[in-house]
């Protein structure tokens, strides 16, 4: 069997020069942090997706917890999500002290279905977040219209749809607050970061309070003195630094190629796949363009004589760096713990089973795919 020399990663980043020198010019500045690079970079995401405002957090789960915080979400409030999804999606509503509740996903996008959200809308519930699985984005409509119905909030968890379209436009503006990650799996990196990006004045105030300790800036300091400044809610310390603003200004400078070559091993991995009995490749919807962060197959078990198990574990023998997202959230022993049972959203159980993550990342030569399709060729065989 054909195995690799070297073990080829579901994700990674790509840092070239111009990554190094922009992060080493920030490195000699007077600015490491709350320099102008982060609101450079702010003002270059806003740019990019289309909105007004961007705020930039520490991580993505920082900026998630400040749109939870920012939509009001506290103690009694019932928030609707994915169960396919991170952890940090539904720990941030954790956070605030809501109560996470889990819709089941569509079969065939994976993504979070709206009908199933209908099926779960209480006196309680004060936002959803869908989340744009694998870089697909979801049917934000269906998901803005429960929400215009019921007065509340929509925060998309957009972690891996950075650059992807819905209904021809960039994720990012539609909902009442995105949410972006640049972990370094995801399509730019900061090394860790994040960025709520919003067309709301208000939300984007309370987000840039929330991130800096709750700290307000302008009243009275005319009258008291420049060293004023007032604490008026209790918020954390979230900011992102100078350093990574500056190496993701670089990386936003590269994002369109990024996103053309994961495009490109996504339609080679379902050209070369399609045929194969057993495997199920992942449907687009027409009016969604996915950046592609994860390419995901299921192995249909009826048609297959070896189980996930056994396919991923072969896989990583070849150095074929295959991987599963996600465990459903509830599974996890905390949520068990919290109360929450086994068997709530069986669409999302059943293709937890099946479900296999193939590597796909920019920096994947021809070759490197080639070596996950025949490798994959032979053990399913
Ligand atoms: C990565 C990720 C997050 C959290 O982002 P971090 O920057 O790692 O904190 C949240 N949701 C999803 C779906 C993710 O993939």
């Amino acid at each position: 069997m054909i195995k690799r020399d070297s073990f080829l990663s579901y994700g990674r980043q790509w840092i070239d020069e111009d990554d190094i020198a922009t992060v080493v010019e920030t490195l000699r500045s007077p600015f490491l942090t709350q320099g102008p690079k982060v609101a450079e970079f702010e003002n270059a995401i806003a740019n990019y997706v289309g909105a007004k405002y961007a705020v930039a957090f520490s991580n993505g789960t920082a900026a998630l917890h400040g749109a939870c915080y920012t939509a009001g979400i506290s103690a009694g409030d019932e928030v609707i999500t994915s169960p396919i999804t991170f952890a940090a999606t539904s720990n941030a509503v954790l956070y605030c002290g809501g109560t996470p509740v889990f819709a089941d996903i569509d079969k065939k996008t994976y993504n979070l279905n709206s009908k199933e959200v209908r099926k779960r809308i209480t006196n309680k519930t004060r936002a959803i977040i869908p989340v744009d699985f694998t870089g697909q984005p979801v049917d934000l409509d269906a998901f803005l219209e429960i929400a215009e119905k019921q007065n509340i909030v929509v925060i998309q968890d957009g972690a891996h749809s950075l650059g992807a379209t819905y209904k021809g436009r960039k994720v990012g503006t539609q909902a009442h607050m995105t949410m972006f990650s640049f972990h370094p799996v995801k399509p730019i990196t900061t090394g860790e970061g994040g960025v709520i990006t919003t067309n709301s004045i208000h939300f984007a105030e309370k987000l840039r309070q929330f991130r800096s300790h709750g700290i307000s800036k302008t009243p009275y300091s005319v009258e008291q003195g420049d060293w004023y400044y007032e604490m008026t809610d209790l918020g954390y310390n979230y900011r992102m630094n100078d350093i990574q603003a500056a190496l993701g200004l670089s990386q936003l400078q590269k994002i369109d190629g990024f996103i053309k070559r994961r495009r490109e091993i996504a339609s080679i991995y379902t050209r070369t796949l399609k045929n194969i009995q057993g495997i199920i490749l992942p449907e687009q919807l027409t009016d969604t363009e996915s950046g592609w962060h994860l390419y995901m197959i299921q192995l249909d078990s009826s048609r297959l004589k070896k189980s996930r198990r056994e396919i991923f574990n072969k896989m990583r023998e070849l150095n074929i760096g295959v991987h599963v997202h996600y465990i459903p959230v509830y599974w996890h022993p905390y949520y068990q713990k919290l109360g929450y049972k086994k068997g709530i959203c069986p669409i999302a159980e059943n293709w937890y089973k099946q479900t296999m993550t193939l590597p796909i990342h920019p920096s994947m030569s021809d070759g490197d795919v080639n070596d996950v399709v025949e490798a994959l060729k032979v053990v399913v065989r």
